[in-house]
């Protein structure tokens, strides 16, 4: 008996037009940008800035119970050019502004922002002179979780907010151009 195989012409690239090629490229580009948004979002190394109580909180996400690992956010760094995740625990007070600054300077691009709780989202109970009442004054932020303080299945809500946010983000490939 015959086998039919039922094969796909191979195509000769050189036989494409300019419009059936350019087609082919920006699929081929869509994937590759699907490929690396995925491996992006799903290896998020923060950087350590617990500043206040809500940092307990952030710790307990790190431990065994909730185990932030299973979304491939664990690897804390000291460093901030190691990391592309600033995850703001904690209210910030005018002092340290400057130094919260100069370390989400310090991070290289992509690079995202939580604040976590009420103190760091706007001020909280701090309402002080002393106090930033949001420390959206000084850093842009992508995800506000709200509670104080928030427990650590709001920071992963957040942390699940910021993959969506990072499957869909164009200037990934555009910094590793
Ligand atoms: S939100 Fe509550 S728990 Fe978090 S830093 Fe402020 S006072 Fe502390």
């Amino acid at each position: 008996m015959e086998l039919n195989l039922d094969r796909q012409p191979i195509v000769n690239p050189m036989d494409l037009s300019e419009r059936e090629l350019q087609k082919a490229t920006t699929s081929l580009d869509k994937s590759v940008a699907f490929v690396v948004n995925w491996c992006q979002k799903n290896s998020i190394w923060p950087v350590t800035m617990g500043l206040a109580c809500c940092a307990i909180e952030m710790m307990g996400t790190g431990a065994a119970r909730y185990d932030i690992a299973r979304f491939g956010a664990e690897v804390f760094r000291p460093s901030p050019r190691q990391a592309d995740l600033m995850i703001v625990a904690g209210w910030v007070n005018k002092k340290m502004s400057e130094l919260v600054r100069r370390i989400y300077d310090q991070m290289p691009e992509p690079k995202w922002v939580i604040a976590m709780g009420s103190c760091a989202s706007c001020g909280g109970m701090h309402n002080s002179y002393a106090v930033l009442q949001g420390v959206d004054q000084i850093v842009p932020v992508d995800i506000y979780v709200p509670g104080c303080p928030p427990r650590p299945e709001a920071l992963l809500w957040g942390l699940l907010e910021l993959q969506k946010r990072i499957a869909e983000d164009k200037r990934i490939q555009y910094f590793q151009k």
